[in-house]
């Protein structure tokens, strides 16, 4: 089959298009035919070797879709035939086929495509985390999400808004603003425009401030995002890509938070009840990852340089397709 390699840390031009045997299951494992692979940022921050090392060659990602090729020993969760999603792998997601323990497999639910679906695991896992067990966030809530028409920005807009939140967002595109719209946020502002968080906390209720930012780039926002909670307001730091000066000051007087957070450091049983939470919303109709780009699996490298531009791209996710 074929699969993409990293044989060295580097550039995007180290994901390489190879053939490689067909994994087969062990056990409490599942082979999947992947139909579709989500392109996280992530991916390519590993890639560069900023994550520490790896055991060379591999093949990158975490979040396949396909069906259900052959099943290890003591699988009774699933069968040949059976759509799924994974929330990790062993060999790596972007790929013809991928090898993924049992427990690290979702069912698909019916009404979802592939491409869709590999779009669920980080970027819809990485929302629900951060508003439920970082923020703690209650229904009620006034809610910025800081990045909104990214992969998890979306997901986190869809989230809040399905769980009884006023939902901010900002997007630096129209058609990041229009996506974000469209996911449920109540209102939209543009981080790229001078002004911009003033203008947002005016408009929360009695002009408070924020209960809740999710932060998607808080080496840029971090220190204003202070600025504009309310009383006991919480940030969690989801993405961050560089150091950044704050006053402490700002947090004292609200009896304010910031969170830190990372999707590896949930407990197996967390995931559990964030896929569970995640398969009731989007087989309901609730909640609908939104594809921005397909790309064949062989381009690699360029959805890697996609999903490392500074704002302003395609909204939703960049996916692979085998
Ligand atoms: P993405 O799809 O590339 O989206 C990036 C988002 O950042 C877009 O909404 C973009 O908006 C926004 N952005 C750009 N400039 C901004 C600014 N000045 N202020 C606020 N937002 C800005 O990436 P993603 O998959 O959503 O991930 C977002 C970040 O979270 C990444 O850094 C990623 O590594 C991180 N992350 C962390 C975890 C974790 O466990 N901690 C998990 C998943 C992701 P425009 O394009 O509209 O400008």
């Amino acid at each position: 089959m074929k699969a993409i390699r990293v044989s060295e840390f580097g550039g995007p031009e180290v994901l390489r298009l190879e053939d490689v045997p067909d994994p087969r299951p062990g056990k409490g494992q599942v082979v999947i035919t992947v139909k579709a692979t989500g392109v996280n940022p992530v991916d390519a921050y590993i890639r560069t070797g900023a994550y520490g090392s790896r055991p060379m060659p591999y093949t990158p990602g975490t979040d396949a879709a396909g069906v259900v090729e052959a099943v290890g020993e003591g699988v009774t969760t699933f069968k040949p035939g059976d759509r799924v999603y994974t929330a990790t792998t062993v060999t790596g997601a972007y790929a013809e086929k991928t090898l993924a323990d049992a427990v690290q497999t979702f069912a698909l639910p019916a009404n979802l495509t592939f491409s869709a679906a590999a779009g669920i695991n980080i970027p819809y896992a990485t929302a629900y985390y951060a508003l439920r067990y970082r923020a703690n966030g209650l229904p009620g809530e006034t809610i910025l999400v800081h990045g909104a028409s990214g992969g998890v920005g979306l997901a986190a807009v869809e989230i809040a808004r399905a769980l009884g939140f006023t939902v901010f967002g900002t997007a630096s595109t129209e058609a990041g603003q229009r996506a974000a719209r469209d996911s449920g946020a109540h209102e939209i502002f543009n981080h790229r425009e001078a002004g911009y968080l003033e203008k947002a906390k005016s408009a929360t209720p009695d002009g408070r401030g924020f209960n809740i930012i999710l932060e998607m780039l808080a080496n840029v926002n971090l220190g204003k995002d202070l600025t504009v909670l309310a009383p006991k307001g919480r940030v969690v730091v989801i993405g961050s890509r560089g150091p950044v000066q704050i006053d402490p000051r700002e947090m004292m007087g609200r009896d304010a938070a910031i969170f830190g957070m990372s999707l590896f450091n949930a407990t197996p049983t967390e995931i559990k009840v964030i896929h569970a939470a995640l398969f009731a919303g989007l087989s309901n109709g609730t909640l609908h990852p939104l594809v921005g780009k397909e790309l064949p699996l062989a381009e690699a490298a360029r959805a890697h340089t996609d999903i490392m531009d500074e704002g302003g791209h395609v909204p939703g996710k960049i996916v692979l397709v085998p």
